[in-house]
């Protein structure tokens, strides 16, 4: 059955999932896969702003037991490749070229999957150069290129935040973000330091609030202290509990946003600069949907291997997996299904999958998810 396929496997992809995952299937000895990426090796992160840091801090852990939190495969360290806690964008996608380059991963770069056509026992994928065959297929194509643009009545009047290469391209000596998670509270901290007025208006109570433990939902540590910090300027202003209904352009005031409260109290802001959206992010599933299944409430819902539960031999790995209340998000989490995917994958080519187990020694194999969940109690 293999040799009607060009690979055993192919990873679309070439960000942090795609690269971790690719170091897993390669320890496992698998040899005939290859990451098809459509720009270069972590070309999400070489789109963040200048001036963005990752929230989850990086230390060389390693050696006492504990994987540094944002490393992606088993012996790495962007704490030790790159000598920063909170690496930018740029510096985080130069460790995964270099991870990449080391383990020598057969990483394709240019090629844009346009469609994975199910076929044979196995996937035809049209892409950028031409076409080929695949046994599997792991999708592993991120967010970040998916910004949200359609949030309420009037969004596309705003400009993304992930659309700005750095905050001094802001005009002004004001601007207002809609939403208060961590993009935009990171924008509004950046763009306070330029001596600008921020306004952020945010739907829910985060804020400095403590609420969940589960940095899913709560601002980071990190990104608290820059805020506590920056606040004493008295230069960002959080509109807490709103939510935007409409925005529309104003040829006096620039633009006109309407938000109101669950109490029903109401509220026009008027701007004289393209608000910024910190809506979030659609993701590239968009461009599969047909071959996933979704549960009621529009969450992805993946078979216990993170295998679509419609489409056999194509799995999700990176953010966008989630299993009831869990939500993969950040690295630390999404990398602890990297071997919980390679492992159904070997099963099924008849790998031998003692490799594995150094995973799970490790803490990179999450199998049982009833261990998860918010355990802060204090
Ligand atoms: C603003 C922001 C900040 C974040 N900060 C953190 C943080 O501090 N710590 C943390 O742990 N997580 C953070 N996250 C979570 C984030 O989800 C992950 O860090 C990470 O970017 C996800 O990796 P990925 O490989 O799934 O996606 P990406 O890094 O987006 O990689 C996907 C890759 O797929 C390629 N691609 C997309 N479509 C195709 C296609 N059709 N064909 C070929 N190639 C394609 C893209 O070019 C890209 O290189 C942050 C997310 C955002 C949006």
């Amino acid at each position: 059955m293999s040799n009607l396929f060009d690979f055993d496997c192919v990873i679309v992809g070439g960000g942090a999932a795609g690269i971790g995952m690719a170091s897993v299937l390669q320890e496992m000895g698998m040899t005939r896969f290859a990451v098809l990426e459509r720009g270069e090796v972590g070309a999400s992160f070489m789109a963040w702003p200048e001036e963005m840091r990752l929230i989850t801090p990086s230390f060389t852990s390693n050696a006492y037991g504990m994987m540094d939190l944002n490393a992606v495969a088993l012996k790495t360290s962007p704490a030790y490749t790159l000598g920063t806690e909170h690496p930018t964008g740029s510096e985080y996608a130069e460790y995964l070229q270099v991870v990449s380059q080391y383990l020598k991963l057969p990483v394709q770069t240019g090629v844009d999957v346009l469609e994975i056509i199910p076929e044979n026992d196995g996937f035809r994928l049209i892409h950028s150069d031409g076409e080929l065959r695949s046994r599997y297929v792991i999708w592993a194509a991120g967010e970040f290129q998916y910004p949200k643009l359609d949030s309420f009545l009037g969004a596309e009047y705003g400009v993304h935040s992930s659309l700005f290469s750095s905050w001094t391209a802001v005009q002004g000596d004001e601007c207002v973000i809609i939403g208060g998670y961590e993009s935009g509270t990171d924008a509004a901290i950046n763009l306070s330091k330029l001596g600008k007025k921020v306004t952020v208006i945010d739907r829910n109570n985060r804020g400095l609030s403590k609420g969940s433990s589960d940095p899913s939902v709560e601002l980071s540590p990190y990104t608290k202290d820059r805020l506590r910090a920056e606040m004493v300027h008295k230069r960002i202003h959080l509109k807490q509990g709103f939510e935007v209904k409409w925005m529309e352009p104003d040829e006096a005031e620039g633009f006109i946003i309407y938000c109101e409260n669950e109490s029903g109290d109401s509220h026009l802001l008027k701007t004289s600069q393209a608000p910024i959206l910190a809506t979030g992010f659609h993701s590239s599933l968009r461009q599969i949907e047909h071959l996933i299944e979704r549960n009621k409430d529009g969450h992805l819902h993946l078979g216990a291997a993170d295998e679509s539960t419609i489409t056999e031999g194509l799995f999700v790995t990176g953010p966008q997996v989630v299993h009831e209340h869990l939500q993969f998000c950040f690295i630390y989490k999404f990398r602890q299904r990297f071997a919980v995917v390679a492992k159904a994958i070997g099963e099924r080519l008849g790998l031998d999958l003692t490799p594995l187990e150094v995973y799970r020694q490790e803490g990179m194999f999450l199998d049982d998810l009833s261990c998860c969940g918010e355990d802060c109690t204090c």
